[in-house]
């Protein structure tokens, strides 16, 4: 089968492989459909992600169907149409029981697929824990609609989740990429009474004015005025900062009222500066972490039921075999990409 491989820093290449097998009980085995390229792929590319092993196969954006299951798996069934869940959790441990699967504690939990063991960019991908790790899609949504759900939607889902937003609150997120993006969505299903997203790069505010004419779009030169302007005590009462650009941390909390909540999703290249004293008697909390992807059913029925849609974020598609034309396009953010889909099934790949 084709899969696209991690092969050494700066290099990746479309090769054969051997399709996976089954290596444990709990394991299945998917049928990659559709699959898509987030930035993180292009962390592990540009040699940023320590962790990520050279020779695997890179993805872990997909939806696809479920082609054989190891005999401990429950939930699943051979010819279901799964969505994959980017992160990998055992369901027992301390820490799957809280649903805080971020941080379970077996070996393979945590960011696995695409990054320590082979993931989706391929024909087939063999997933650990099926029966956390997969999600069926419910008949009435297509693979397009479901495919960020295991990834950047449960990451935006999460967020808006953790930052308890109300009714009267003025939400301001930080940055409007793909990742960006999926949190407003998640933000706006709360009907917060004031949402204001800020982003520096002008298409991409474009695209915001363009499909959601109810939220405030601004650069970052006029965020602190419109936040002062459409808040009633001084800032805005829930800050998600999903840029991780230089200044976006000291934006985020800046821009935040007296006991405000400042949820922090982005990952930063640098550590960043707490600048305590400057904040003291502003009784902030705040938020951090990675995404907890176990809301991917809940998810699914909300864009079932017609309240998520994140189709308008997939600008362009390509077939497996042109995948490296698609990472030149996402990796240059050319032709206002957002998002690339990428066709995996048999006719794609030839
Ligand atoms: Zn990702
Ligand atoms: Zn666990």
């Amino acid at each position: 089968m084709l899969a696209l491989t991690y092969v050494k820093e700066n290099t990746f290449s479309l090769m054969e492989k051997p399709k996976p097998v089954l290596l444990d009980p709990t394991d299945a085995i998917v049928r990659v459909t559709l699959a898509s390229i987030c930035t993180s792929d292009l962390h592990i590319k540009h040699g940023s992600v320590p962790r990520a092993v050279p020779g695997i196969t890179v993805g872990h954006e997909m939806v696809g169907v479920v082609e054989s299951v190891g005999s401990g798996v429950t939930r699943v069934r051979p010819g279901d149409r799964v969505a994959v869940n980017v992160e990998t959790f055992c369901g027992t441990c301390f820490f799957c029981r809280h649903g805080w699967v971020n941080n379970c504690t077996d070996p393979n939990g945590g960011w696995a697929l695409g990054c320590r063991i082979n993931g989706g960019q391929a024909e087939y991908v063999r997933v650990p824990f099926a029966d956390q790790g997969l999600t069926p899609i419910p008949a009435e949504v297509t693979d397009r609609q479901a495919l960020f759900a295991g990834d950047i939607l449960a990451t935006g889902f999460w967020a808006a989740r953790i930052a308890e937003i109300g009714p009267e609150d003025t939400v301001l997120i930080l940055g409007a990429g793909p990742t960006g993006l999926c949190t407003l969505l998640c933000v706006l299903l709360r009907r917060p009474a004031h949402v204001i997203i800020c982003e520096k790069d002008p298409l991409r505010l474009r695209f915001v004015r363009e499909h959601y004419p109810q939220v405030t779009a601004v650069p970052p030169e006029s965020v602190r005025e419109t936040v002062s302007r459409l808040s009633a005590h001084g800032g805005a009462d829930r800050v998600l900062e999903v840029a991780g650009g230089e200044e976006t941390f000291q934006l985020a909390w800046q821009c935040a009222r007296p006991n405000a909540v400042v949820t922090v999703v982005a990952l930063y290249d640098r550590p960043q500066t707490l600048p305590l004293p400057e904040m003291y008697g502003k009784n902030l909390t705040f938020q951090t972490g990675g995404v907890d992807g176990c809301d991917v059913a809940q998810i699914l029925s909300l864009i079932a039921a017609g309240e998520l849609d994140t189709t308008p974020l997939i600008t362009h598609t390509y077939p497996l075999r042109d995948i490296m034309r698609a990472y030149e396009l996402f990796e240059g953010r050319k032709d206002g990409v957002v998002k690339v889909a990428v066709d995996c099934t048999p006719e794609a790949a030839k």
